[in-house]
Protein backbone atom coordinates (compact mmCIF):
# COMPACT_ATOMS: atom_id res chain seq x y z
CA UNK A 1 0.00 0.00 0.00
CA UNK A 2 1.56 3.27 -1.12
CA UNK A 3 0.40 6.06 0.95
CA UNK A 4 0.22 9.39 -1.61
CA UNK A 5 -0.52 13.10 -1.72
CA UNK A 6 -3.79 13.87 -2.90
CA UNK A 7 -4.84 17.42 -4.62
CA UNK A 8 -7.36 19.00 -3.37
CA UNK A 9 -10.29 17.88 -6.12
CA UNK A 10 -8.72 14.03 -4.65
CA UNK A 11 -9.68 15.61 -1.28
CA UNK A 12 -12.68 16.93 -1.81
CA UNK A 13 -13.93 13.70 -3.69
CA UNK A 14 -12.82 11.52 -0.95
CA UNK A 15 -14.98 13.76 1.65
CA UNK A 16 -18.10 13.12 -0.61
CA UNK A 17 -17.22 9.56 -0.61
CA UNK A 18 -17.23 8.57 3.05
CA UNK A 19 -20.13 10.79 3.44
CA UNK A 20 -22.13 9.37 0.89
CA UNK A 21 -20.62 6.25 -0.33
CA UNK A 22 -21.53 3.82 -1.70
CA UNK A 23 -21.64 6.30 -4.65
CA UNK A 24 -21.28 6.51 -8.21
CA UNK A 25 -18.84 8.08 -10.47
CA UNK A 26 -21.81 10.21 -11.98
CA UNK A 27 -23.22 11.20 -8.65
CA UNK A 28 -19.79 12.24 -7.23
CA UNK A 29 -19.41 14.53 -10.59
CA UNK A 30 -22.99 16.22 -9.97
CA UNK A 31 -21.99 16.99 -6.31
CA UNK A 32 -18.90 18.60 -7.92
CA UNK A 33 -20.46 20.44 -11.00
CA UNK A 34 -17.88 18.51 -13.05
CA UNK A 35 -18.25 16.01 -15.82
CA UNK A 36 -17.65 12.63 -15.64
CA UNK A 37 -15.05 12.24 -17.69
CA UNK A 38 -13.40 15.15 -16.20
CA UNK A 39 -13.36 13.04 -12.73
CA UNK A 40 -12.10 9.71 -14.12
CA UNK A 41 -8.39 10.45 -13.80
CA UNK A 42 -8.51 11.37 -10.07
CA UNK A 43 -10.97 7.92 -9.26
CA UNK A 44 -8.29 6.17 -11.49
CA UNK A 45 -5.41 7.37 -8.57
CA UNK A 46 -7.91 7.46 -5.64
CA UNK A 47 -8.90 3.21 -6.35
CA UNK A 48 -5.73 2.26 -7.67
CA UNK A 49 -3.95 3.87 -4.69
CA UNK A 50 -6.27 2.35 -2.07
CA UNK A 51 -8.00 4.97 -0.96
CA UNK A 52 -11.43 4.27 -2.58
CA UNK A 53 -12.93 0.46 -3.46
CA UNK A 54 -14.78 0.62 -6.26
CA UNK A 55 -17.78 -2.04 -7.08
CA UNK A 56 -19.21 -2.57 -10.58
CA UNK A 57 -22.44 -1.70 -10.35
CA UNK A 58 -22.64 0.28 -6.79
CA UNK A 59 -20.33 2.12 -6.75
CA UNK A 60 -17.53 3.71 -4.44
CA UNK A 61 -16.85 3.12 -1.07
CA UNK A 62 -14.23 4.68 1.25
CA UNK A 63 -11.34 2.65 2.46
CA UNK A 64 -11.59 3.30 6.51
CA UNK A 65 -7.91 0.43 6.52
CA UNK A 66 -6.59 2.72 4.24
CA UNK A 67 -7.61 5.98 6.16
CA UNK A 68 -6.07 4.83 9.20
CA UNK A 69 -2.92 4.08 7.24
CA UNK A 70 -2.61 7.89 6.25
CA UNK A 71 -3.52 9.07 9.74
CA UNK A 72 -0.54 7.32 11.13
CA UNK A 73 1.59 8.08 8.55
CA UNK A 74 0.65 11.63 9.25
CA UNK A 75 1.60 11.02 12.74
CA UNK A 76 5.15 9.72 12.56
CA UNK A 77 6.21 12.62 10.24
CA UNK A 78 5.65 14.74 13.20
CA UNK A 79 7.96 17.29 14.05
CA UNK A 80 8.87 17.07 17.90
CA UNK A 81 9.13 20.56 17.98
CA UNK A 82 5.58 21.16 17.54
CA UNK A 83 4.72 18.70 20.08
CA UNK A 84 7.21 19.16 23.18
CA UNK A 85 6.19 20.15 26.11
CA UNK A 86 7.72 22.41 28.72
CA UNK A 87 10.63 20.63 30.61
CA UNK A 88 10.36 20.41 34.68
CA UNK A 89 13.71 21.07 36.08
CA UNK A 90 15.74 21.18 38.91
CA UNK A 91 19.47 22.96 40.07
CA UNK A 92 21.56 19.73 40.31
CA UNK A 93 22.71 21.13 43.74
CA UNK A 94 18.90 20.34 44.77
CA UNK A 95 18.18 17.54 47.77
CA UNK A 96 16.45 14.43 47.07
CA UNK A 97 13.69 15.64 49.08
CA UNK A 98 13.16 18.98 46.90
CA UNK A 99 13.24 16.95 43.76
CA UNK A 100 10.37 14.67 45.25
CA UNK A 101 8.28 17.92 46.34
CA UNK A 102 8.81 19.09 43.04
CA UNK A 103 8.01 15.68 41.26
CA UNK A 104 4.84 15.62 42.80
CA UNK A 105 4.16 19.61 43.01
CA UNK A 106 4.41 19.57 39.17
CA UNK A 107 2.64 16.07 38.25
CA UNK A 108 5.38 14.53 36.34
CA UNK A 109 7.65 11.28 36.61
CA UNK A 110 11.16 12.60 35.60
CA UNK A 111 12.93 16.14 36.33
CA UNK A 112 15.21 17.18 34.29
CA UNK A 113 18.96 18.49 36.56
CA UNK A 114 20.73 21.48 34.45
CA UNK A 115 23.64 23.33 35.61
CA UNK A 116 23.20 27.40 36.17
CA UNK A 117 23.91 28.02 32.53
CA UNK A 118 20.58 25.96 31.99
CA UNK A 119 22.86 23.20 30.06
CA UNK A 120 21.26 19.37 31.01
CA UNK A 121 23.35 17.70 33.18
CA UNK A 122 21.26 14.63 34.31
CA UNK A 123 17.70 13.42 34.43
CA UNK A 124 15.94 11.98 37.74
CA UNK A 125 13.23 9.52 37.26
CA UNK A 126 10.50 8.25 39.70
CA UNK A 127 12.76 4.97 40.55
CA UNK A 128 16.20 7.01 40.78
CA UNK A 129 14.62 8.84 43.67
CA UNK A 130 12.36 5.82 44.93
CA UNK A 131 15.49 4.06 45.34
CA UNK A 132 17.43 6.70 47.01
CA UNK A 133 14.26 6.50 49.23
CA UNK A 134 14.89 3.32 50.53
CA UNK A 135 18.80 3.67 50.97
CA UNK A 136 19.20 6.71 52.36
CA UNK A 137 18.32 8.50 55.85
CA UNK A 138 18.87 11.88 55.04
CA UNK A 139 17.21 13.12 51.81
CA UNK A 140 17.50 17.00 52.20
CA UNK A 141 21.58 16.43 52.75
CA UNK A 142 21.79 14.10 49.68
CA UNK A 143 22.19 16.23 46.48
CA UNK A 144 20.43 14.84 42.98
CA UNK A 145 23.93 14.77 41.22
CA UNK A 146 24.37 11.61 43.10
CA UNK A 147 21.39 9.65 42.20
CA UNK A 148 20.58 11.15 38.75
CA UNK A 149 21.51 9.62 35.81
CA UNK A 150 24.26 11.84 33.71
CA UNK A 151 25.93 12.64 30.50
CA UNK A 152 27.00 11.30 28.04
CA UNK A 153 24.90 8.28 29.46
CA UNK A 154 21.34 10.51 28.47
CA UNK A 155 19.41 9.45 25.18
CA UNK A 156 18.05 12.83 24.01
CA UNK A 157 16.16 13.82 20.84
CA UNK A 158 16.56 17.28 18.49
CA UNK A 159 13.73 19.53 17.76
CA UNK A 160 14.13 18.34 13.89
CA UNK A 161 13.75 15.20 15.06
CA UNK A 162 10.11 13.19 13.96
CA UNK A 163 7.44 11.71 16.52
CA UNK A 164 8.52 8.53 15.57
CA UNK A 165 12.04 8.58 16.09
CA UNK A 166 11.42 9.88 19.56
CA UNK A 167 8.73 7.24 20.18
CA UNK A 168 11.72 4.40 19.11
CA UNK A 169 14.71 5.86 21.17
CA UNK A 170 12.17 5.65 24.46
CA UNK A 171 11.03 1.97 23.58
CA UNK A 172 14.94 1.02 22.61
CA UNK A 173 16.46 2.49 25.79
CA UNK A 174 13.28 1.60 28.17
CA UNK A 175 12.84 5.29 29.24
CA UNK A 176 9.68 6.91 30.12
CA UNK A 177 10.95 11.13 28.92
CA UNK A 178 13.69 12.69 26.38
CA UNK A 179 14.70 15.77 27.06
CA UNK A 180 14.26 18.06 24.06
CA UNK A 181 17.81 19.87 23.35
CA UNK A 182 19.86 22.06 21.28
CA UNK A 183 23.79 21.63 20.34
CA UNK A 184 25.60 24.66 21.98
CA UNK A 185 28.61 25.53 19.98
CA UNK A 186 28.95 21.88 18.80
CA UNK A 187 30.74 21.07 22.11
CA UNK A 188 30.21 17.46 22.82
CA UNK A 189 27.42 16.45 25.25
CA UNK A 190 26.79 19.71 26.27
CA UNK A 191 23.13 20.80 25.48
CA UNK A 192 20.37 23.30 26.15
CA UNK A 193 17.08 22.15 27.29
CA UNK A 194 14.58 22.97 25.45
CA UNK A 195 11.47 20.38 26.11
CA UNK A 196 10.51 17.49 27.14
CA UNK A 197 8.67 14.43 25.53
CA UNK A 198 7.42 11.94 27.37
CA UNK A 199 5.65 8.53 26.01
CA UNK A 200 2.33 10.81 27.38
CA UNK A 201 2.97 13.39 24.55
CA UNK A 202 3.66 10.84 21.94
CA UNK A 203 -0.17 8.77 23.02
CA UNK A 204 -2.11 13.00 23.03
CA UNK A 205 -0.10 13.06 19.64
CA UNK A 206 -0.96 9.97 17.92
CA UNK A 207 -4.77 10.51 19.51
CA UNK A 208 -4.98 14.21 18.54
CA UNK A 209 -4.13 13.45 15.31
CA UNK A 210 -6.81 10.30 14.51
CA UNK A 211 -9.23 12.47 16.15
CA UNK A 212 -8.77 15.25 13.07
CA UNK A 213 -10.84 14.58 9.98
CA UNK A 214 -9.97 11.85 7.98
CA UNK A 215 -10.29 14.19 4.78
P1 LIG B 1 10.88 5.28 35.97
O1 LIG B 1 11.96 5.51 36.97
O2 LIG B 1 9.60 5.94 36.37
O3 LIG B 1 10.74 3.84 35.56
P2 LIG B 1 12.28 5.72 33.45
O4 LIG B 1 11.93 4.35 32.93
O5 LIG B 1 12.22 6.86 32.49
O6 LIG B 1 11.33 6.12 34.64
O7 LIG B 1 13.74 5.67 34.07
C1 LIG B 1 14.48 4.50 34.27
C2 LIG B 1 15.96 4.85 34.42
O8 LIG B 1 16.43 5.43 33.22
C3 LIG B 1 16.27 5.84 35.54
O9 LIG B 1 17.47 5.43 36.18
C4 LIG B 1 16.48 7.17 34.81
O10 LIG B 1 17.44 8.01 35.44
C5 LIG B 1 16.96 6.72 33.45
N1 LIG B 1 16.49 7.61 32.37
C6 LIG B 1 15.27 8.15 32.23
N2 LIG B 1 15.18 8.89 31.11
C7 LIG B 1 16.40 8.82 30.53
C8 LIG B 1 16.97 9.35 29.34
N3 LIG B 1 16.27 10.14 28.51
N4 LIG B 1 18.27 9.04 29.05
C9 LIG B 1 18.97 8.23 29.87
N5 LIG B 1 18.51 7.71 30.99
C10 LIG B 1 17.23 7.98 31.34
Amino acid sequence: MVIIKLTKRQDEILHIVKQNGPITGKEIAEKLSVSRSALRPDLAILTMSGNLDARPRVGYFFNEKYAVRRQAEKFIHQKVANFKAHPIVVEKSTSVYDAIVQLFLEDVGTLFAVDSEGLLAGVVSRKDLLRAALGTRNLQELPVTVIMTRMPNIITVFPEETLFEAAKKMIHYHVDSLPVVKEVDNQENTYLLVGRITKTTITRAYLELMEEKSD
